[in-house]
């Protein structure tokens, strides 16, 4: 499902120059379910949008689903992550002026009916335990509420990549477990390839598959100047 080989990302931040990603090699098979952890800081979400085509590499191959994302115009990669990449993100994004069940459709492929529309979204807010809740409006649910209903607005057109960021990052601990079963357990039985990246450990741990972005990312870190400081005085301290 995910191929990169060389992959290298930097910014430019004051004219200076930052390696965020580099990456040798780093394979992720379909339907396999991976979580990624991290410190902040470490190019998790980097990752991520380069996965789904919202960045591009500075260098490096990555291919998702057959399609080498490195040699594609941005048009292109935005088609691509419209066909085949769902994405959650932390803090749901949800249209405040919609209800649920119209937040889900705004994403939907435009080539279904009405009534086939109506149909696909009444089995996926059932598929997540919102069917009583489709004529709600954000404000009206609550987070995890809202929560399953942008992974109903991700799966909706059934693309064979879920992305998820910190999809659990701004819940209470119970409504975290919940969206993280919710989670595995839809793309287990949809047979969708899933990448988590999170800071939440309980949430990594129930995952088949658990790796810390430091195993496949080669970029370490320097310490900030101020963190410098701070070890130079400690250790003149300790003499
Ligand atoms: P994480 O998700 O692991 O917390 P990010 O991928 O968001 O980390 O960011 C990694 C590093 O790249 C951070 O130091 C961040 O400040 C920097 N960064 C991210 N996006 C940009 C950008 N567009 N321009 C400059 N620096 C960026
Ligand atoms: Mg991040």
């Amino acid at each position: 499902m995910l191929q990169i080989r060389d992959l290298k990302k930097q910014f430019k931040v004051d004219g200076r120059v930052v390696r965020i990603l580099d990456i040798p090699e780093w394979t992720v098979e379909k339907g396999e379910r991976v979580a990624i952890t991290g410190p902040s800081g470490s190019g998790k979400s980097t990752l991520l949008h380069l996965v789904s085509g919202i960045l591009r590499a500075d260098s490096g191959e990555i291919v998702v689903n057959g399609q080498p994302l490195h040699s594609l115009a941005e048009a292109k990669r935005d088609a691509f992550r419209a066909s085949s990449i769902g994405y959650v993100l932390q803090d749901f994004h949800l249209i405040p002026s919609l209800t649920a069940r119209q937040n889900v459709e705004i994403a939907m492929n435009s080539r279904l009916s009405r009534k086939e529309r109506k149909q696909v979204v009444d089995y996926w807010l059932e598929q997540v335990g919102l069917s009583d809740r489709g004529q709600h409006l954000p404000s009206q649910l609550s987070r995890g509420q809202q929560q399953r209903v942008a992974i109903v607005r991700a799966l909706v057109n059934q693309p064979p990549l879920l992305l998820a960021d910190e999809p659990t990052g701004s819940l209470d601990w119970e409504t975290a477990d919940e969206i993280s079963s919710l989670l595995l357990d839809l793309s287990e039985a949809h047979g969708h390839t899933l990448i988590v990246v999170t800071h939440d450990l309980n949430m990594a741990d129930r995952f088949p598959h658990c790796l810390n972005i430091q195993d496949i990312n080669q970029v370490r870190r320097e310490a900030s100047p101020e963190q410098r400081v701070l070890r130079v005085k400690r250790e003149e301290v300790t003499i």
